[in-house]
């Protein structure tokens, strides 16, 4: 996602030569800490600091990716309300709507209604 971006102030300026040098990276390029170059609409180049790609909510049962549901890191999901967390149904954000019509491996609490 574009969005999963944050830019930060170190940034170059060209040097004497005219060509521009590459500022000091911040840190190794590890899986947590990745960090690409981008020109600023004037003209200054700068460091974009880019996110963990997220996984996104899955069914507990079968594995499958939630539809309707944002793909964000965890600690991301504690600033969205209510209605943006789930799908309005029972076991929404959770289970796939296929494994909850299917009741499989739910407790039987609630299966009377369906039947
Ligand atoms: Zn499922």
């Amino acid at each position: 996602m574009c969005s999963q971006v944050v830019f930060c102030r170190i940034s170059w300026s060209p040097s004497a030569s005219g060509q521009a040098a590459r500022p000091e990276t911040r840190g190794y390029n590890t899986k947590s800490n990745k960090q690409r170059v981008v020109k600023t609409p004037g003209g200054r180049a700068v460091f974009q600091v880019v996110k963990k790609k997220a996984k996104g909510p899955i069914c507990g049962d079968c594995g499958k990716a939630l539809i309707g549901l944002p793909r964000l890191r965890p600690i991301e999901y504690a600033r969205l309300k209510k209605r943006e967390k789930r799908v309005n149904r029972a076991y929404g954000g959770s289970r796939c709507a296929g494994c909850v019509r299917s009741r499989s491996g739910l407790s039987t609490g609630w299966i009377g209604e369906f039947c």
